[in-house]
């Protein structure tokens, strides 16, 4: 029987990417943190409906990368292709009576049927964050600001370009596709089938165009910022002077939609300078229409955006951004024989409670075997406890960096290795005393807030 192999275009993370993957939550939750965010997880599936009312009908998303199916209650689901939805819903149930606005972010895997190509896969993950409840253009600039302070945060500085735009209010964009439609009219036949579904479904797509002739006629094509009324101007206007005072560098660029249907007021993206044709490291945009389109009474003004962490991680790699490996191996403990292996055990567990990570040889192969091992793990230090050894409650300490060997007694070999590989490279992390503060039961209404329904 074959293996069944993995499903095209999802992929496995371990090793060193995932490495980059966890260095990248962590810049991000420390970003967001200090922000003022806090973290939401929305389930992996949501109705059908949620998505095709909000991320748009006429989008790529909706129309041809859903990952939906019937579930055995009937339901119509869909594995979520993008987050924002989900937690405007999750913000409608729960949060409305919450301090506004809130300030919520996410780590999740997301699913699109994506034509396979470099940078785009199937399931992938996004960092991003959702401003929900509060009307500021302070926060769209906020939002950008964020974003980048992410990128620089992860070694990209001055290695990306922030696009920004306005899609103004919906009935200025309804005058504007009239104009941008009448303009393509007589030059369909320079349009593919793409654009032409395109130019009869939403003419405002056509500005995502990747066809270099539409591309050439957008720059005469009328502009959505020409058919801004005073008031989007005016937001718009002072989005600009907020980035300017975060000293925050963007470039305006008029035919930035982005792919979502949501969007009203400012819309972003964040490019790498690569050229790479997946260049999009992430983007956002305000999304006040959001909440009424799937439902609730009045509009709700929101602002949020995401990054792709793949793209991401891959741009830090080709900018050669090299990380500390805190998973490095500190301590190889081998053992000769049964009465040997009695007491490396128990220093492998008092090598953890020192904080070094360490690995312990098992099964009884020879010497050549281990080293071969510790050798091919990394480690910088191996402890050999033999027979005579375990006899005599002592070791041989080999320093595999200098080549060096030293007989010590087993109770001073762990900070011999210490002063070694220094405390800085320790893995000093307590969960438990760091966070439990109370072990006393909670109070009803408190259990309340903090259990799900
Ligand atoms: P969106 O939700 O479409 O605005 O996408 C936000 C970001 O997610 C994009 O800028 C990409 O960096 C990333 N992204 C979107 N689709 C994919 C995909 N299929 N594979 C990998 N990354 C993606």
């Amino acid at each position: 029987m074959e293996i069944p192999p993995r499903v095209r275009w999802m992929q496995d993370i371990f090793g060193e990417y995932q490495r980059y993957f966890t260095f990248l939550k962590k810049v991000a939750r420390h970003e967001f943190r200090t922000n003022g965010f806090t973290r939401i997880t929305t389930p992996i599936l949501e109705l059908k409906s949620l998505i095709t009312h909000s991320t748009g009908d006429g989008s790529d998303i909706v129309t041809k990368e859903m990952f939906d199916f019937t579930d055995k209650g009937g339901r119509e689901v869909v594995m979520k292709p993008e987050s924002t939805p989900g937690v405007m819903r999750a913000y409608l149930e729960h949060m409305l009576e919450e301090p506004q606005p809130v300030y919520l972010y996410y780590i999740e895997p997301h699913f699109r049927y994506d034509r396979p190509q470099k940078g785009r896969y199937r399931q992938f993950h996004q960092i991003g964050a959702e401003i929900i409840g509060e009307v500021d253009p302070i926060l769209d600039a906020k939002a950008i600001y964020i974003m980048a302070q992410i990128l620089d945060g992860l070694g990209l500085a001055g290695t990306y370009t922030v696009k920004i735009n306005s899609l103004g209010v919906a009935k200025e964009r309804e005058k504007y596709l009239i104009e941008l439609a009448s303009f393509f009219e007589n030059k369909k036949h320079l349009l593919d089938e793409t654009d032409l579904a395109r130019l009869e479904k939403n003419p405002l797509r056509l500005l995502d165009s990747k066809n270099a002739d539409v591309k050439e006629l957008l720059k005469v094509a009328p502009k959505m910022t020409d058919f801004l009324k005073k008031d989007s101007l005016e937001f718009y206007t002072k989005v600009k002077e907020y980035l300017d005072i975060l000293g925050v560098k963007y470039e305006e660029d008029h035919t930035l939609v982005r792919g979502l249907d949501y969007y009203s007021h400012t819309v972003w993206e964040l490019v790498d300078g690569s050229g790479r044709t997946q260049d999009a490291l992430g983007g956002g945009g305000r999304y006040d229409g959001l909440a009424k389109s799937i439902g609730y009474k009045t509009e709700v003004p929101a602002v949020g955006f995401a990054f792709g962490a793949e793209r991401l991680i891959e741009a830090m790699i080709e900018r050669g951004v090299q990380l500390k490996n805190k998973d490095k191996i500190h301590l190889y403990i081998m053992q000769l024989g049964d009465e040997a292996k009695k007491l490396a055990l128990p220093l492998n567990i008092e090598a953890r409670k020192k904080w070094l990570n360490s690995l312990l040889g098992l099964g009884t192969p020879s010497i050549k075997v281990q080293l071969k091992k510790a050798n091919r793990v990394g480690a910088r230090f191996v402890i050999v406890i033999g027979i005579m050894e375990a006899k005599k409650w002592i070791c041989q300490l080999k320093d595999m960096d200098r080549g060096t060997q030293i007989e010590m007694p087993l109770d001073n070999v762990l900070d011999a290795v210490i002063a070694e590989v220094g405390t800085d490279a320790l893995s000093f992390y307590h969960p438990s005393r760091d966070f439990i503060i109370s072990d006393v039961p909670m109070s009803e209404e408190k259990m309340r807030r903090v259990s799900m329904d």
